[in-house]
């Protein structure tokens, strides 16, 4: 969400839960700690009091703020309809936080960095130097390479790439930073797919990172500046704008409420939209066929998805017009995989619990392949060590299609 920092509104957005604790079942930390500070309604009540200058801002009020997944099932479920996320978005930007140096935020906005660090762990991962760092590190970092997928080396991009045949429609390509620095093969491969169906695909050169992980550290600032260069550089009215990982989607779609931006930030986000979500929409004029493929697949929904873009039906729908292929929903989600952003870095214990319950399911539903939008919830799903192989939907369309 755009960042409000201006106190009276937080305390107004707070002011307007009724305490009716609605949310408290769908919230993952509270169905962990099974306790009133790590619900949705505490966090509301300590951020409130925080703002008012009613108490200070202690080491424990901190953590039960930090604690929070910003999943948003509080906000899907609020009959008083009180924006969570943009709350503590807010909230975060005034309270203490410690930032390294290095932090992992800071790495992933600034694109140089970001193809640097690519270079760097292609070339650990390649010579094995980075199992060495799995020994030395920190905790946290050694969490971080543990739950790297295999890293490509990033690939420079064109600015258009021209349907293949007769051009049925035109989109823009939200990249993402971490095509910058875990390899772009998936956004070639989505290139390359939406091509061969007929739709020419824009890639705006000067776009940046969504500025998601800036605003939920409380870097207001940072995340205003790279939300304002996103929609100057997606400026071309009416087409839509694709999305890759369902975060980012997430992340574009809280533009509209950006603060002096004027209408271009509601019609840049209306223009926001999930890859499969328009997949979907296209394969219903055009005739495709998918190879047959006879294995079992589960697809997991990430919050972002589930909360936020809401476009979550259409992933199943879209699997299910390839032959053969069996297609259910993982079952047991707490409401959030343990992700969460730097979250299953930084909260491990309760990030490995809430990841328990979907290893579980993989395992009794004896899935081939999970499918999931978000690159977080497929590193952290992936360092749990399941038997299935974990893909983004794009990757087995494009497979099926012998791309
Ligand atoms: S459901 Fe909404 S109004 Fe009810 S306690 Fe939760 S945040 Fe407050
Ligand atoms: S955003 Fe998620 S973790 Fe945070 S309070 Fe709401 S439901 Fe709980």
């Amino acid at each position: 969400m755009p960042v409000t920092t201006d106190k009276t509104s937080l305390i107004a957005e707070a002011d307007k839960c009724v305490l009716c604790g609605m949310c408290a079942p769908h919230c993952p930390t509270y169905s962990l700690a099974q306790n009133e500070n790590e619900s949705p309604r505490g966090r509301l009540v300590l951020g409130k009091a925080f703002l008012s200058g009613h108490v200070e801002a202690t080491d424990t009020l901190v953590e039960h703020i930090d604690h929070c997944l910003l999943c948003r099932s509080c906000e899907s479920s609020c009959p008083s309809g009180v924006k969570f996320g943009a709350f503590m978005d807010g909230l975060r930007s005034h309270l203490p936080h410690q930032e390294p140096e290095d932090d992992f935020a800071n790495i992933l906005i600034d694109q140089q960095q970001r193809r640097a660090l690519n270079k760097k762990l292609w070339l650990g991962q390649k010579s094995g130097l980075l199992s060495i760092g799995k020994v030395v590190l920190d905790s946290n970092r050694k969490r971080l390479l543990k739950s790297l997928p295999k890293v490509q080396r990033f690939q420079e991009l064109d600015n258009h790439y021209p349907a293949q045949g007769s051009e049925l429609a035109k989109v823009m390509l939200f990249t993402g930073c971490n095509s910058e620095l875990l390899g772009n093969t998936l956004v070639l491969t989505a290139i390359e797919l939406l091509t061969r169906l007929g739709v020419s695909v824009e890639i705006p050169p000067t776009q940046e990172c969504c500025g998601g992980l800036s605003r939920h550290h409380g870097d207001a600032d940072k995340a205003n500046d790279l939300e304002l260069k996103n929609i100057s550089a997606f400026a071309e009215d009416n087409i839509p704008i694709l999305t890759l990982a369902s975060g980012c989607g997430a992340s574009l779609l809280d533009y509209r409420s950006l603060k002096n931006s004027g209408n271009s930030a509601e019609s840049f986000a209306s223009r926001v939209t999930d890859i499969n979500h328009f997949l979907l929409e296209h394969l219903q004029s055009i005739e495709t066929t998918f190879k047959p493929l006879n294995k079992k697949i589960v697809v997991h929904t990430p919050c972002s998805m589930k909360n936020v873009m809401r476009q979550d039906k259409a992933i199943p729908t879209l699997l299910k017009m390839i032959p053969e292929l069996k297609v259910t929903l993982l079952n047991g989600q707490r409401g959030c995989c343990g992700a969460a952003g730097t979250y299953m870095y930084e909260q491990a214990e309760s990030a490995d619990a809430l990841r328990e319950p979907i290893l579980a399911d993989l395992a009794t539903q004896q899935a081939d392949i999970l499918v999931t939008t978000n690159i977080g919830c497929s590193m952290h799903i992936q360092a749990g060590k399941p038997k299935a192989e974990i893909l983004h939907p794009i990757e087995l369309l494009a497979k099926q299609l012998d791309i």
